[in-house]
């Protein structure tokens, strides 16, 4: 009976159980049972563990076995408009971003939300924290496609109440923007095991009263669910505010963050806020260039994000790269800059991310009693001329993690799973 339950993925294991150092096992192999790992090591020990005899494994030696990378923000309805470039954030808000949300009703729900959940998996994304709009319904539509996407969501309906937003009128009055949320938290907070999440969802500062700030984040206490909102994004200052409205704590995760002065970066650590660092939106929307090195030293928890569609991707290989090139950029003219290595942008996407969500019990990396959330690769997607004439198995798990940050994406992606479960699978190759 037992052997029924068991699977086996076997690969290259690459996963980074601390910043900048990684852990690799050549021809190495997972076992997992009801979508937890119960063995993880040499294959030839792996196959030995109890009723492991039956088991059929998946892969080979030739793939890149990760734990899946966890974005810390996008925002859903906004996926149809990615990569329409706007000068900065409020213009690109009012012309391309918030008109896409407006159209995004429970039919255009029903319609994107299982794309935009397989275009996560189809990235090596086993774990993502959304926005939807600021509707209801299509942000009901969407968390049924999540349940059904098998990925692990955190999702909430956008909150604001303010007007003068970028010109915008108010989009719903508080009330019914809590008595909404409150809602959607009650039936999805916690499904399916804890792997459909709620987010109270204020958008940012501007767009919200503090009554609403305030109102979040007692519901978000009351039910033990997030709170996901932006700082800093074009300009700093409003983490004061959110920490008067009781805002900031360990299950809040503030997206860019770009411009904390000193004190901000004080309130923020000894808030024990989480940080999702969007580096591709940031560069995207000339918002500016997050000091990462000032926030990791500050303690803080630092995950990484697409912020599509601020960001003009959902592969976080273009993240942890953009990571590493802005803060080089930054350190050709700030001094005693450090610049992030890929064995520690890695840890970034993947522990890092779980940490920020405090799942890092649970994910992020392979150690047994975690949840089996990995992705196979097929490294030679990543090698030159598709790794022939390349000596791919000698390399070390520094070398394939930086291939992976340079050249990797969807299409080195062979199959993701979330709690052993197979929630994409790359179409077999077209014969010439
Ligand atoms: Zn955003």
């Amino acid at each position: 009976m037992m052997a029924k339950s068991l699977k086996g993925l076997r690969g290259f294991l690459i996963d980074a159980p601390e910043r900048g150092r990684l852990r690799g096992v050549r021809d190495g192999a997972v076992l997992i049972e009801d979508g937890v790992l119960v063995a993880v090591g040499p294959f030839d020990e792996v196959r030995r563990s109890p009723g492991a005899e039956y088991v059929k494994w998946q892969h080979s030696p030739e793939a890149v076995l990760i734990p899946g990378l966890i974005d810390l923000h996008a925002h859903l309805p906004q996926y149809p408009v990615v990569a329409r470039a706007e000068e900065s954030l409020l213009p690109w808000l009012q012309r391309i971003a918030l008109p896409a949300e407006k159209e995004f009703n429970a039919a255009a729900a029903r319609a994107q939300a299982p794309h935009f959940y397989e275009a996560l998996a189809r990235n090596g994304t086993t774990c993502a924290m959304l926005h939807a709009a600021t509707y209801e319904q299509s942000c009901d539509v969407a968390f049924e496609a999540a349940e059904r996407s098998g990925m692990r969501i955190i999702l909430g309906k956008v909150m604001m109440d303010e007007a003068g937003c970028g010109g915008l009128s108010p989009r719903e009055k508080l009330p019914l923007s809590l008595a909404r949320s409150e809602r959607l938290c009650r039936k999805w907070h916690g499904c399916d095991g804890g792997r459909i999440e709620y987010a109270f969802s204020p958008r940012f500062a501007v767009g919200c009263s503090e009554e609403l700030l305030r109102e979040a984040a007692l519901l978000a206490r009351k039910f033990d669910a997030y709170v996901q909102t932006s700082l800093s994004e074009s300009c700093g200052g409003t983490g004061a505010v959110y920490e008067a409205c009781g805002l900031l704590g360990e299950r809040t995760v503030l997206a860019h963050c770009v411009h904390p002065d000193d004190e901000e970066v004080r309130l923020l650590a000894v808030a024990r806020v989480a940080v999702a660092h969007s580096p591709t939106a940031d560069l995207f929307l000339n918002s500016g260039i997050m000091p990462l090195d000032r926030l990791l030293d500050a303690g803080l928890r630092v995950g990484l994000a697409s912020d599509v569609a601020g960001g003009p991707e959902l592969n976080l290989w273009q993240v942890m790269r953009s990571t590493i090139e802005s803060q080089k950029a930054r350190s050709f003219y700030e001094k005693e800059v450090r610049v992030p290595t890929a064995a520690e942008v890695f840890h970034l996407a993947t522990l890092g991310g779980a940490g920020a969500l405090g799942k890092g019990s649970l994910i992020g990396t392979f150690d047994v009693g975690k949840d089996a959330d990995i992705v196979a690769f097929d490294l030679a997607q990543a090698l030159s001329c598709g790794g022939r004439g390349n000596m791919h198995c000698d390399l070390s798990p520094e070398e394939v993690v930086t291939l992976l940050v340079y050249r990797g994406g969807p299409a080195a992606v062979i199959e993701t799973y979330v709690r052993g479960v197979s929630i994409y699978r790359a179409p077999a190759p077209q014969l010439l």
